[in-house]
């Protein structure tokens, strides 16, 4: 709880109207697309890192916790203020301070919304590759705390690849700059920038953020792909990678996803078992080849259909379909387990069989959708929260889906993050000593555990408060 005396302090450092404890904003602020509801006790608006380093000198002082938040859309409860405190909202810092056309870099404000930066840099002729597909919403701020990736990763890399340097808020209150902010290369000192990108907002505020672009490729191509069964789906998958060509996109939607985005969108998925959705990217000449080298591999690979798009407006429906794919799926079961398993490419179609195989001995429904150019599925395990038996063979399926993936070689979290989703699973992947290493870097920048406490590692094993 924050008591009179702290909220009137805060109200003095932000200025009446920037800081609010009202019911309602307690209850907006107190979920993201996790679907757990944690109200804070407050929540901040600051317009700049001076707001936020005097909260958080503040908040080491009287000890409460305070947790940044930017659009509220990650998947695994980063922003969730599960132990109460300050909520932190950065939706004011949302300036595009500048576009450096002739460095080709931006630099940003952490509230920005993603697809804004995009668009901007699109009307100079520029680029921003990272495109969570939640891009429409989600802030620069949280993608860089989660690091976040999109259907663009097989080709562009994921967002950690385009942050040059950063402002950061430490936990403690200090303003530092990490990296550089025009320059492509820089070696000074530890690369505090890869430390932070991916921090899950508990090592510090990201106040500003400075980017690289890259030129707007002149020429897109895009395919929609169908096939009479998802092994036929990752296999064509498997056999363009191995065909040496990098599409931008490669995503892939199995049958349920295609049921229940179909009301949606009337595609005409009737017989259809599993769908690809392709874009390359890049010259004229070098398109074309590229769409019809991966028509003759997909029908190698036995599709039943191949669509390219050859207008602004085709392009806009193919992805209609595969955007609403995540918000429609609980049209089936009223709940999910959204996990971002990553295989090695090259063991897509094992990792398909495999979550097949565990959707049949758990008796559950799973539907998978997701980056599969890059290996990364997400497996939604479908399941009904008031149907005990059926929650635990959900929670089930997801241990067997990570000692799958982790039998492969892969990873259980492509671009999600930790969170407090896969808290429980942390140790699966990583061994005692690295998440030593882990904990002793956040007591290090955190010693009184301030900062987003309660995210990425569990509290059993801690000495301390982590
Ligand atoms: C429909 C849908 C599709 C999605 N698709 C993708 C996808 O394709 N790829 C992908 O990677 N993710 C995807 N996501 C997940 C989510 O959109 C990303 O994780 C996104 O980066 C979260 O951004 P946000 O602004 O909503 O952050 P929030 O959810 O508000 O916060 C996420 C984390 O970032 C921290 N944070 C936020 N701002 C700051 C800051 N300024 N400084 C320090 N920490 C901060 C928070 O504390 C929290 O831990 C999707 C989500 C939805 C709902």
């Amino acid at each position: 709880m924050l008591s009179a005396a702290l909220r009137g302090e805060l109200v003095k450092i932000l200025g009446k109207g920037n800081v609010s404890f009202e019911r309602e904003a307690l209850v907006s602020y107190s979920y993201d697309a996790m679907n757990r509801k944690y109200p804070p006790d407050g929540v901040a608006f600051p317009g700049g890192a001076g707001d936020i380093s005097r909260i958080l000198k503040m908040a080491n002082r009287e000890n409460f916790p305070v947790v940044p938040r930017g659009a509220g859309t990650g998947f695994t409860g980063g922003s969730l203020p599960i132990e109460g405190g300050l909520t932190l909202s950065l939706e004011r810092m949302r300036n595009i301070r500048e576009i450096d056309a002739e460095n080709l870099t931006a630099d940003v404000e952490p509230g920005v919304i993603t697809g804004d930066l995009q668009a901007e840099a699109e009307s100079r002729g520029l680029f921003y590759p990272p495109d969570p597909t939640s891009v429409k919403f989600s802030t620069i701020g949280g993608n860089i705390a989660e690091n976040s990736g999109g259907p663009r990763a097989i080709k562009y890399g994921v967002t950690r690849d385009y942050v040059l340097g950063l402002e950061v808020v430490m936990p403690t209150g200090e303003i530092v700059f990490t990296g550089t902010r025009k320059t492509l290369k820089g070696v000074v000192g530890y690369d505090l920038t890869r430390l932070i990108v991916g921090s899950e907002g508990t090592l510090g505020v990201v106040t500003r953020a400075f980017l690289r672009l890259l030129p707007l490729p002149p020429a897109q191509k895009t395919m929609l792909i169908t096939f009479k069964s998802l092994e036929d789906a990752a296999g064509a998958v498997s056999s363009i990678i191995n065909a040496k060509i990098v599409p931008a996109t490669l995503e892939i939607m199995d049958s349920v996803c295609l049921r229940c985005v179909e009301e949606y969108v009337k595609a005409g998925f009737g017989g259809v078992e599993a769908v690809l959705l392709v874009e390359v990217d890049g010259r004229e000449d070098g398109v074309g080849a590229d769409v019809e080298d991966i028509r003759r591999i997909s029908t190698e690979n036995k599709a039943v259909g191949f669509r390219v798009a050859s207008t602004k407006n085709e392009v806009k429906d193919i992805w209609r379909v595969r955007r609403n794919v995540s918000p429609s799926l609980n049209r089936v079961r009223p709940n999910k387990l959204n996990e971002d398993v990553v295989v090695p490419r090259s063991r897509l179609v094992e990792l398909v069989r495999g979550i097949r195989g565990i959707a049949e001995t758990r008796g559950v429904l799973i539907a998978s959708f997701g980056h599969a150019g890059d290996g990364n599925i997400h497996v939604n395990v479908m399941f009904d929260k008031t149907n005990a038996d059926e929650t635990g063979r959900g929670e089930d399926a997801v241990k067997d889906i990570f000692e799958l993936t982790l039998s492969l070689g892969g990873t259980i979290s492509g671009e999600h993050g930790i969170g407090i989703a896969k808290l429980p699973y942390l140790s699966m992947e990583l061994t005692p000593d690295t998440i030593e290493v882990m904990r002793k870097i956040k007591r290090t920048l955190d010693p009184n555990g301030i900062l987003n406490p309660g995210k990425i590692f569990s509290k059993e094993r801690s000495p301390g408060y982590i």
